[in-house]
């Protein structure tokens, strides 16, 4: 932690600007960075009853995965997420219907301008989907260093995802348990999304849109196959079917693409650079205003 405060004070007497890794969120440079670049490697997990403790450099899975294997349940439809534990409250990592804040109770940061440790609790965080305040008012503002999860000591599978559904029952006789629901997770998440360690990708780069039940019903009479689901704010549509209904699967600006394995994923096959990325991903967002009248919004953060 004291290695983190140095690093802070460093830059702030270079005036040099604060780029963090793995403390921080998926995270797309828009141009090469003339800065000090951190990357969090605080390490160290630590359960007590239901309580689990988590570092901000542990990865993510291995971390769900040790507390599996402390029977405490409930992270197991987060289970493959890549990055790190102290990126997951940033954009409230959610996956198959489970989001962090269901269990998150504090965090522990360091203020990047007081150098101050601050904590705090759920309610703080302001979380929402795929959002929190650390995208919004805090943003570049703390680097988060450990998390607080109070976990379930009762398993009870959550299969509302048809997809998640279907492969636990093809692959399992009777009720899964939560390592079944793990395995079926990470097989899916294996077959639909581009390996960001053989091809690099920043995850979903749209979020789902999400619209009154009039707008709603204004779409599917034109689109009558658009998927779409209940949510807190209206009916959440599904950005990937949109885009590919719009033929940009594979579309390309220099080396960036739109993932042919999954329309929500944006790769770089070789030498893309953050203008290309974010150039590409203009495009998207214009061809869905244009095709549907709808507002995509980015997920990750951009830096520039
Ligand atoms: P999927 O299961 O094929 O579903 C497609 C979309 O439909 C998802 O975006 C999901 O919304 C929504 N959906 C499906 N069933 C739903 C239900 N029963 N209730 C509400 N919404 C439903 O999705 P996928 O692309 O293979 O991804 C699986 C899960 O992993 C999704 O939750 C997705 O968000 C998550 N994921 C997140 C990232 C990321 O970088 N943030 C990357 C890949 C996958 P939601 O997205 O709101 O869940």
């Amino acid at each position: 932690m004291e290695e983190i405060r140095e690093a802070l004070s460093f830059a702030r007497e270079h005036q040099l600007p604060v780029i963090v890794l793995g403390g921080g969120s998926n995270t797309v440079l828009s141009n090469d960075v003339d800065g000090l670049v951190l990357a969090v490697d605080l390490e160290g997990i630590n359960f007590a009853g239901r309580e689990a403790e988590v570092t901000a450099g542990e990865n993510w899975h291995a971390f769900v995965l040790r507390a599996l294997d402390q029977n405490l349940f409930g992270l197991e439809n987060l289970s493959l997420i890549p990055g790190n534990a102290g990126a997951a409250p940033i954009q409230n990592i959610g996956a198959y219907g489970v989001e962090l804040d269901r269990y998150f109770v504090s965090l522990d940061a360091i203020d990047r301008q007081t150098l101050e440790l601050v904590t705090m609790d759920r309610a703080a965080c302001r979380f929402g989907y795929r959002d929190s305040v650390f995208k919004r008012e805090l943003k570049n503002r703390l680097i988060i260093v450990r998390i607080r999860l109070l976990l379930e000591d009762t398993f009870k599978a959550n299969l509302t995802y048809e997809d998640l559904r279907a492969e636990v029952e093809a692959s399992v006789d009777g009720a899964p348990s939560a390592i079944d629901v793990s395995e079926a997770v990470c097989r899916l998440r294996r077959r639909k999304l581009p390996d960001p360690g053989q091809i690099g990708n920043a995850g979903s780069f749209f979020k789902n849109p999400e619209v009154s039940e009039a707008h709603y019903r204004d779409l599917i009479k034109q689109w009558p196959d658009l998927p779409a689901w209940p949510s807190s704010d209206g009916v959440k549509l599904s950005a990937a079917w949109m885009i590919d209904h719009l033929g940009l699967k594979g579309s390309a600006v220099g080396d960036a693409e739109v993932s042919t394995r999954h329309a929500l994923v944006l790769v770089n096959s070789g030498n893309a650079r953050g203008s290309d990325v974010l150039e590409l991903a203009d495009r998207v967002q214009k061809a869905v205003k244009d095709g549907f009248g709808l507002e995509l919004e980015i997920e990750p953060v951009i830096y520039d």
